[in-house]
C-alpha cells in the first residue's frame, strides 16, 4: 500500500485527562485544583501545592464505574437554613453556606468526646481527658432545629467518641422518639453491649445498632483496631439476635488487611435475622489516626464490588449497585437484595436500576411507602409475562406476593414502620460508603453532602468537612484545638465549629470510634 494512503496511527494512550474539581493539598489542607485522570482504567486526583509539591490519589480503581455513576442525575434539595454566607469558598464556609446544595438526610450526632479503643485506622478526633458530653438542653435545641429545618425528620444517628459512654444516651433516645423520629441508630464498636440489661434497654426503645465489626481475624484487629474486639463482638452479636434488635454491620475496610473478611461478613449478615444491612466504609486517612496509617491500605468502590462478586460467585456485580438520589454519586453504592429458599436476588434484577435509584430519592434507605407497592406490582406482572426471565422466578413471585400481602393488606392500615419491620425479614441491604479525607476530598462531592453533623445553634456541617477541617478546631473534642479558634466563629456560631483549616495533626492523640451510618 502506497504511504500516503496510511491514516496515521492514533497510539491508544493509557492517560486521559478526564476533566478538573478542587481538592485539598494532603499536608497543608489548603484548597488547590486536582485534574481528574484516567490512567489503566482507574481514576486519580493529580494536584500541586505551591508549599508541598505535586500530589497524587487514587479515587476509582475503575473508571467504568466512576463515569456509570455520573450519569444519574437527581434533583437537589438546598437546606432551608443558610448560617453563612460564601467568603472563602468551599469548603472553608460550611455552616451550611448558602452554596450548599443539598439538605440533610442523615444528622449524626456525636454526643462524647470520650472512647474506650485506640484505634489506628481511627479517622476523627477525641479525647478523654476533660471529655465532652453533649448537654440535655443542647440535644433539645438540636432536635428543636431539626424539627424546623425537616417536614419530617426520619432518622437520627448517635456517634462520639463511643456514644454508649454517655450516661444519658437511652434519655436522647425518648427524646428522639418522642419527637416522631423513626430511626435511630447508634454507632458503636459494642464494648458496652455485653452488658445484656443495657442491650433489652436498647431493644425497649427499639434502637438500631451499628456494629463496626471490621475482622474475624485478631492480628489484623490488632493492626487495625488497636485491640483484639473479635471476641466481644461475637458475644454481642449473640445478645443483639437474642433481644432482637436491628443491627448493622459496618467494617471499615482496608486493602489487604480485612477485605478478606467481606465474604464472611456477607454471609454473617445473610444468616443473622436482626441483621439488616451491611455497611462497608473504605478507609480513611484522616483524623488522629487515620493520617498515619499506611496508604497501601486505600481502597476505593469499586474495589469492594469485586470483593463482593467474589464472595457470591457472582450473586452480586457492580451493576447491582446505584449511588444515592441524595448525595453525590460517588459517595454511596446501594445494593438491595431480596432473599429467596436460602439465597438471594438483588433488586437491581428485578427491577430497573433507574428505578431502583427513584426508590432511594426520599431517604437514604427504602421505605416501603406506595410507590414500593406500585414497582413490586410491576415487578409481579413482568415475572407473570416472562417466567423464564430469571432462574428464581417463581421462588420471587412467592416471596413479593407474600411481602405484598404483609405490608399492603386490604383489610387494615399498617404503619410505615410495621412496613418497615415486615419487609426487613425479606429485604437485606448493603450500602458501601466513601468518606473522604484530605487526600481524596472533592469540593463536587461535599456540596453535595446529605449527611451533616448538627449544633445546638442551628448549624450543620456536612460530615466529611467536619472530619477534615473542623473537628480538630472544635475544643469539645480536640485537645490540640487552639483558643484561638474561636475567633474566626461567625456570631450565633457553635465556638470551634466553624474555622478553618488548621494545622493537621499526626499520630494518635486519644481515642475514638466514630462511624455514622444510615442503619
Ligand atoms: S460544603 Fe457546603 S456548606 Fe460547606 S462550604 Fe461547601 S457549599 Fe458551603
Ligand atoms: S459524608 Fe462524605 S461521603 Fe458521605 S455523603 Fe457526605 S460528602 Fe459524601
Amino acid at each position: 500500500m502506497p504511504e500516503w494512503t496510511l491514516v496515521p496511527e492514533r497510539k491508544a494512550t493509557s492517560h486521559v485527562y478526564y476533566s478538573m474539581t478542587k481538592s485539598l493539598c494532603g499536608t497543608c489542607k489548603t484548597a488547590v485544583d486536582a485534574k481528574i485522570v484516567i490512567r489503566h482504567d482507574a481514576v486519580y486526583f493529580e494536584k500541586f501545592c505551591p508549599s508541598h509539591g505535586r500530589q497524587e490519589c487514587l479515587v476509582s480503581s475503575s473508571a467504568e464505574w466512576y463515569l456509570d455513576c455520573l450519569t444519574f442525575l437527581s434533583e437537589h434539595r438546598p437546606p432551608k437554613r443558610v448560617m453563612k454566607e460564601v467568603k472563602d469558598g468551599c469548603p472553608f464556609d460550611c455552616g451550611a453556606c448558602s452554596q450548599h446544595q443539598q439538605k440533610v438526610y442523615l444528622p449524626v450526632v456525636p454526643i462524647t468526646s470520650a472512647c474506650n479503643l485506640d484505634c489506628p485506622i481511627c479517622y476523627t478526633i477525641n479525647k478523654n481527658e476533660n471529655a465532652h458530653m453533649l448537654g440535655k438542653e443542647e440535644f433539645e435545641s438540636i432536635l428543636r432545629h431539626l424539627a424546623e429545618d425537616h417536614d419530617e425528620l426520619d432518622i437520627i444517628n448517635f456517634t462520639g467518641g463511643e456514644p454508649t459512654l454517655h450516661p444519658q444516651l437511652l434519655d436522647f433516645l425518648q427524646m428522639c422518639r418522642d419527637a416522631g423520629i423513626r430511626r435511630l441508630t447508634i454507632s458503636t464498636n459494642g464494648l458496652k453491649l455485653l452488658d445484656e440489661s443495657y442491650v433489652r434497654k436498647l431493644a425497649a426503645l427499639d434502637a438500631r445498632i451499628v456494629l463496626s465489626l471490621d475482622t474475624f481475624d485478631p492480628a489484623v484487629d490488632k493492626i487495625m483496631l488497636g485491640a483484639n474486639t473479635v471476641h466481644t463482638k461475637l458475644a454481642v452479636l449473640d445478645l443483639l439476635e437474642k433481644h432482637d434488635v436491628a443491627t448493622t454491620i459496618l467494617p471499615a475496610v482496608a486493602m489487604g488487611l480485612n477485605d478478606r473478611d467481606i465474604p464472611q461478613l456477607f454471609d454473617l449478615v445473610l444468616k443473622r435475622p436482626n441483621v439488616r444491612s451491611l455497611e462497608l466504609h473504605t478507609l480513611t486517612f484522616t483524623g488522629q489516626g487515620g493520617v498515619g496509617f499506611s496508604r497501601a491500605a486505600r481502597i476505593t468502590i469499586p474495589d469492594l464490588h469485586k470483593r463482593l462478586e467474589e464472595a457470591t460467585q457472582g450473586g452480586l456485580m457492580w451493576r447491582d449497585f446505584v449511588p444515592s438520589p441524595l448525595a453525590h454519586p460517588h459517595c454511596y453504592s446501594i445494593c438491595y437484595i431480596l432473599l429467596i429458599d436460602g439465597g438471594f436476588v438483588p433488586f437491581a434484577r428485578l427491577m430497573s436500576r433507574q428505578k431502583l435509584y427513584e426508590l432511594l430519592d426520599d431517604s437514604l434507605y427504602i421505605e416501603p411507602r406506595e410507590k414500593l407497592e406500585t414497582i413490586f406490582r410491576d415487578m409481579i406482572d413482568d415475572l407473570w409475562a416472562n417466567p423464564g426471565r430469571i432462574p428464581e422466578g417463581e421462588a420471587v413471585l412467592k416471596t413479593l406476593k407474600k411481602l405484598l400481602h404483609d405490608m399492603f393488606p386490604s383489610d387494615r392500615p399498617v404503619s410505615l414502620l410495621e412496613r418497615q419491620k415486615i419487609s426487613e425479614r425479606v429485604v437485606k441491604a448493603i450500602y458501601i460508603h466513601s468518606h473522604m479525607d484530605e487526600e481524596n476530598f472533592d469540593v463536587s462531592r461535599i456540596m453535595k453532602c446529605c449527611v451533616g453533623v448538627p449544633a445546638a445553634d442551628g448549624s450543620n456541617i456536612p460530615t466529611c468537612s467536619y472530619n477534615v477541617l473542623y473537628r480538630e478546631k472544635d475544643p469539645r473534642f480536640s485537645s490540640r484545638a487552639a483558643p484561638e479558634g474561636h475567633k474566626n466563629v461567625a456570631p450565633g456560631v457553635s465556638p470551634g465549629l466553624h474555622s478553618v483549616a488548621a494545622p493537621r495533626l499526626r499520630g494518635n492523640h486519644g481515642t475514638a470510634n466514630h462511624r455514622s451510618e444510615v442503619h
